[in-house]
């Protein structure tokens, strides 16, 4: 008879089915806790290597990582509904991020500090110089929507520092998750130096976050999960945390239409509006009003929508769209569900009631809003709770300027959808939509890491 313990599964769920396609270990806390005092052992010894060998492992796993595109575009098509050519493109924009970064960490360099600009102290006697070092145990916190890019940005930055990374990827999206961290282990990461950790949030999450030999927190994910771990770790860590986004396009009355209406059909609809910065807001001048909307609908009614990641968020989907119609709004197209597939919709006259109007939709819904005057937009985007990206369409290129620098969202786009690529730009988000350190390929080096200072002290 076979007296092991059955191992504990957790269903990942396709959302074209509400059926299961794969299993994911369910960790309980004991086994979490094993695998984080390993990856702190396993630390102290991967700090020692040299940043070549670092790259060099580094980069057979970003190989890997290339050869494994097609089977883990189709596991992303399985699990999260992603289409195959844009799990392939997820997977070279990966590649490219990590040889932006290993590059960038090979320049990185530390600074020399001369004491004899204070008083009193004689030239040579106090020489400083800086280094990088890394933090410890770095735990990454991963969301559905891009399950192995937004891994790679935290992996490899935390590696090439010189750090042991625990990552805890989201249950849909797991599956890919698994296939890339095998990438990595085949290519030679010592063990411990990469983990995966799965299971069921509600019960590991708070433990993986206050675990004190963590390091440092580095998550993307939904601005209330993100407050949560804000609130849990009690700021004992440093925290890199990429949360939700409400981006708004600014459509002026003199802007290239064809091109906002492109930018904006793409923005709004890819992935079903399930971007961190899809356009989840427009804001058109009345003059050109009639017209944009009108055009829009149009452009809108062919874009080809998958199913949402659950029938979950399908009916939260739904039921904002309710909730802006009771509130004044007119649906001018969709609506309409199909299983978990929510049809492109656009509403009008949405209103600052509506909850459509202020909080954030992860689906293919776009609310427009006819303005009177840019300044109106602007205070809008500056007092919304979330601050990720913007865009402003306008042939006018001072005004487009003018009004970039008045909006107070991390990025502003001009005359283009918001949008993380390319991925060697830096990725703020401010007020609900990013708590603690920059993101970027040096500025993540740089949070994954602390200056140490090493003084030399001379007799004069
Ligand atoms: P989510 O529900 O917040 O989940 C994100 C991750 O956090 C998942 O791995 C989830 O695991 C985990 N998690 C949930 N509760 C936790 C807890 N108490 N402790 C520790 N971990 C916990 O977000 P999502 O639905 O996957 O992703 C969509 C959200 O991410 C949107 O709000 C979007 O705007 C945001 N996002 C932001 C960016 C950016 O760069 N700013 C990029 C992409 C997405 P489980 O799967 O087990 O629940």
């Amino acid at each position: 008879m076979d007296n092991t313990d059955p191992v504990l599964t957790i269903d990942v769920i396709s959302p074209h089915t509400n059926e299961s396609v794969g299993k994911l270990p369910d960790m309980k806390v004991d086994e979490v806790g094993g695998l984080i005092d390993k990856a702190h052992t396993a630390f102290l010894k991967w700090k020692e290597t040299t940043i070549s060998d670092r790259a060099e492992i580094v980069m057979k796993a970003i190989d890997s990582l290339e050869h494994s595109s097609e089977e883990i575009a189709h596991l992303l098509e399985q699990e999260i509904a992603k289409d195959i050519e844009a799990g392939k493109k997820e997977i070279e924009r990966s590649v490219e991020y990590t040889k932006f970064t290993v590059s960038a960490t090979k320049d990185l360099n530390g600074e020399v500090f001369f004491g004899d600009s204070s008083k009193g102290l004689k030239k040579g006697q106090k020489t400083g110089y800086s280094s990088r070092v890394p933090l410890g145990v770095i735990l990454a916190i991963t969301p559905f929507n891009y399950p192995v890019n937004l891994a790679i940005t935290k992996i490899v930055p935390a590696l090439m520092m010189g750090n042991s990374l625990v990552l805890k990827p989201p249950v849909q999206g797991g599956l890919a998750s698994t296939k890339l961290f095998e990438c990595f282990i085949k290519s030679g990461v010592p063990e411990g130096v990469l983990t995966l950790v799965t299971g069921r949030s509600s019960g590991i999450g708070d433990y993986l976050v206050t675990h004190p030999k963590i390091s440092m927190i580095a998550f993307t994910g939904s601005t209330v999960t993100g407050h949560h771990i804000a609130e849990v770790s009690k700021g004992k860590v440093p925290l890199l945390m990429e949360m939700g986004g409400k981006d708004s396009s600014i459509v002026l009355s003199d802007a290239d239409i064809e091109l906002a209406l492109d930018e904006i059909v793409k923005g709004a609809f890819t992935f079903c509006g399930q971007r961190c910065t899809a356009t989840k807001r427009v804001f058109v001048e009345s003059e050109i009003a009639q017209e944009f909307i009108e055009r829009i609908v149009e452009k809108s009614k062919t874009f080809k929508v998958g199913p949402l990641i659950s029938s979950v968020q399908k009916d939260l989907i739904l039921a904002m769209i309710e909730d802006a119609k009771a509130n004044g709004a007119r649906e001018v197209l969709g609506g309409q569900a199909q299983g978990n597939i929510v049809l492109p919709t656009i509403l009008t006259g949405v209103n600052e009631n509506a909850k459509l109007f202020y909080e954030e939709q992860f689906g293919p819904v776009l609310p427009i809003t006819i303005i009177q005057n840019v300044d109106q937009a602007v205070n809008w985007i500056n007092t919304s709770r979330y601050g990720l990206q913007s865009s402003v369409f306008t042939r006018d290129i001072d005004k487009a300027f003018s009004i970039a620098e008045k909006i107070d969202t991390g990025t502003v786009q001009i005359n283009a959808a918001c949008g993380r690529y390319p991925d060697n730009f830096p990725f703020v988000g401010v007020r609900d939509s990013g708590i603690g350190l920059p993101q970027g390929t040096k500025d993540t080096l740089l949070a994954m890491s602390r200056q140490k200072l090493t003084v030399i002290n001379k007799k004069v």
